[in-house]
């Protein structure tokens, strides 16, 4: 088999008693489907392993009823009735030669039991790590013997699933074995608590009994956040987080390092744009364990792996968001396709379906969550129809993804742009504080368009429905996108809000064009859940400018909780100075000043301002297609095919928009189940016999 430039990663290596086939490993990451979707699950998984991995692991997975992450579908393995769903994903990863990885983990205090509503376990009892009005009750000798007892038993019963290397979980700052090492959550004063050696008793106890239980067929990992990102205040790489290594050193068979919490692990561009961001943490854990080691850290450029493994720093190259956002890397690696890979942007959509107990999905990846529902693959589409030609106009995210697929099937696509630059809001966002790696959703399908012989690209070509009818194309896809309303209506403001016309209102959309707002103070009114207003926010602030950011909602940028922004969105504008006023709606603007009140329409309070940015919906921009279904109408065209894509169609996230034009793109002489939710596949609930327990 070919290894392509890059002969190293694809060399075998050795974990305890089984061997990958190459350096490519998929860690632990969540999708939203576990125990509700396992075949959707497995189907995912699967692919990662036709995509290249040489080792591809489910998610954290539930050992115990004490244990119960709800609402959340995270992989669960109670007892053996959990067995056959997890087998459908080892054999999906087996099918394509890799070794299939399993993270069990008790959470104690980070699962609130709402299901189960068995007692919450932590260390010392107290507070839990979850929303919820519950506190935790403080472990004894019988409690940890329990939890040890079910250790095994879920080590067992994950061989018998099929799993290849079983994971003791000590990260993200979400699991009880974790909650033992840290002084901040464990203050015990029998052999488990106090010195580092009595908090490391129950990992090394766990490690050793999966060993006992499964070690001569499987490989014991240990995953481990070698710092907490808190300074003195936390575990640090420098000091305990090497010592738990040292102590430990030999005794998994892999270590997988990165650093918690969740925030920090998977740290998104806008805050962290450097890919191989954990290097400098995770690098001494090799210093300290013959044992082979897996780092993360977004990382998708073969150079880079391959200095990482040079240098020593790990042996196998982690992946959870490139192998969603590719699951086909190293395929891509290995047959010298470089350009080919869609680099993940940074922007934790996956991360938010999880948050949302929603199967996931990637900005870059319209297929991730796609495979098994409607059979998506993410490298292959069905070859065109009897149609010959189609016209795709606004290049946008939409219009981007529906002409590389309709040109992948083999049709001749025109792509007709009205701006010089394309990309459409990938490129105008990616322009802001920020979100540069945003563009990588335009440059990767741009690449891939300008290669193709069948595609021609109009830039500078705004068209009207006159001209369409003149190139006689008969099926057009319309991905003109929405812009952004001045007028105030939103969430809250159903309707337009009375502004004095002698007051400068502008919109995220002229801050993208370069429009610098007059001087003085400038008021936002952020009604849009999401990130705009916080990043406009934060970049006019950083211009040096006197902002304040007015919201109805109780917090800035509440939908980025979701992916896991929102405490660094809005302590980094509380650090720029900006004057944030939650819980206030926008009432009306004068030439002066904002007015606004309270959500319950208390006391006004007035904002003196020399501009207001209005952040809180967008206008479908729908005229050309309007126009043209009229025509359509009357018989002034004839199109076989009229569709509207992507914000133009329902303004949402990019990752809706590329959705959307992958569906089109689909659907168009083909399948319907590529925009009919009526036809995906759906996993039904089996009911068992009334008693029947297994
Ligand atoms: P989406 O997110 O749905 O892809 P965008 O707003 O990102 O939408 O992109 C829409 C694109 O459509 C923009 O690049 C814009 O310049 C282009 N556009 C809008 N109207 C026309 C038109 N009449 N002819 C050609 N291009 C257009
Ligand atoms: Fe990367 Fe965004 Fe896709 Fe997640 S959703 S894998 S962060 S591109």
């Amino acid at each position: 088999m070919t290894t392509g430039k890059y002969p190293i990663l694809f060399e075998p290596v050795k974990i305890g008693p089984v061997t990958a086939p190459n350096r490519f490993y998929q860690v632990p990451h969540c999708t939203g489907m576990g125990y509700l979707r396992p075949r959707a699950d497995a189907a995912l998984r699967g692919m990662k392993a036709e995509g290249g991995w040489g080792v591809v692991c489910n998610q954290e997975t539930e050992i115990h009823p004490t244990s119960d992450l709800s609402p959340s579908p995270e992989g669960r393995l109670w007892d053996a009735a959990d067995i056959p769903a997890l087998r459908l994903m080892t054999d999906a990863i087996h099918k394509h030669g890799a070794l299939a990885g399993i993270e069990l983990a008790h959470n104690g205090a980070h699962a609130a039991n709402l299901l189960t509503r068995a007692p919450v376990l932590s260390p010392s009892g107290g507070t839990i790590n979850a929303m919820h009005p519950k506190q935790s009750r403080a472990m004894d000798k019988a409690d940890i013997r329990d939890l040890r007892r079910w250790h095994r038993a879920a080590a067992r019963r994950s061989r018998e699933a099929g799993f290849d290397i079983i994971y003791v979980y000590a990260g993200h700052e979400m699991t009880l074995t974790q909650h033992f090492l840290l002084p901040q959550h464990n203050q015990r004063s029998d052999e488990y608590g106090g010195t580092l050696t009595n908090r490391v008793r129950l990992i090394r106890e766990l490690l050793e009994e999966t060993r006992e239980e499964v070690g001569d067929t499987c490989a014991v990992a240990f995953r481990f956040a070698v710092d907490q990102m808190q300074g003195d205040a936390g575990m640090q790489a420098t000091g305990e987080g090497r010592e738990v290594v040292q102590m430990l050193a030999d005794l998994p068979d892999l270590w997988d390092v990165n650093v918690s919490d969740w925030a920090n692990d998977s740290a998104t561009t806008r805050f962290q744009p450097e890919d191989g961001y954990q290097n400098e943490y995770i690098r001494f854990v090799k210093d300290v364990t013959q044992r082979p080691v897996v780092g993360v850290g977004r990382l998708t450029s073969p150079d880079m792996m391959v200095s990482m493994i040079e240098k020593g720093i790990v042996d196998f190259i982690g992946a959870a968001r490139p192998s969603i956002a590719d699951p086909f890397l190293p395929a891509k690696i290995r047959e010298d396709r470089i350009e080919e890979i869609r680099e993940c942007i940074g922007c934790n959509i996956c991360v938010a379906c999880d948050n949302q107990s929603i199967p996931i999905r990637c900005t870059q990846n319209p297929t991730m969550g796609e495979e098994w529902r409607r059979g998506w693959h993410p490298e292959q589409v069905a070859p065109k129809g009897a149609a010959e030609a189609a016209l795709v106009i606004g290049a946008g995210p939409a219009g981007l993804e529906c002409a590389m697929q309709l040109a992948k099937r083999g049709y001749a696509v025109t792509l007709a742009d009205a701006r010089e630059d394309l990309g459409g809001r990938a490129l105008r966002e990616g322009s802001l504080a920020g979100l540069a790696a945003w563009r990588r959703v335009a440059d990767n399908r741009l690449h891939d368009l300008r290669q193709r012989a069948n595609v021609s690209i109009y830039v500078q070509s705004r068209l009207s429905a006159a001209e369409v009818a003149e190139l006689g194309i008969a099926n057009v896809f319309v991905a003109t996108g929405a812009t952004w309303r001045g007028d105030g209506a939103g969430r809250t403001s159903h309707g337009p809000i009375p502004v004095d016309g002698a007051m400068r209102v502008l919109t995220p959309d002229d801050i993208m064009d370069g429009t610098v707002p007059p001087a003085g103070p400038i008021a936002i009114y952020d009604d849009d859940p999401a990130y705009m207003g916080g990043v406009l926010a934060s970049q006019l602030a950083e211009a040096g400018r006197d902002v304040t950011l007015i919201t109805p909602a109780p917090i800035v940028s509440p939908w980025t909780e979701m992916t896991l922004e929102q405490e660094r969105i809005q302590t980094t504008l509380v650090a720029l100075g900006v004057q944030i006023m939650t819980c206030r709606t926008l009432v009306r603007v004068t030439d002066k000043a904002c007015v606004t009140s309270g959500v319950y329409g208390e006391a006004e309070q007035t904002i003196a301002c020399a501009s207001v940015l209005m952040v809180t919906s967008r206008h479908r921009d729908t005229a050309l297609y309007d126009e043209l279904a009229a025509m359509r109408a009357a018989g002034d065209i004839a199109l076989d095919t009229l569709e509207l894509i992507g914000d133009a169609a329902q303004p949402g996230l990019i990752a809706d928009a590329v959705q959307s034009g992958h569906a089109a793109a689909r659907a168009f002489e083909g399948d319907p189940a590529a925009t009919d939710a009526a036809y995906f596949r759906r996993e039904m609930i089996a009911l068992a016999d009334e008693g029947e327990h297994a």
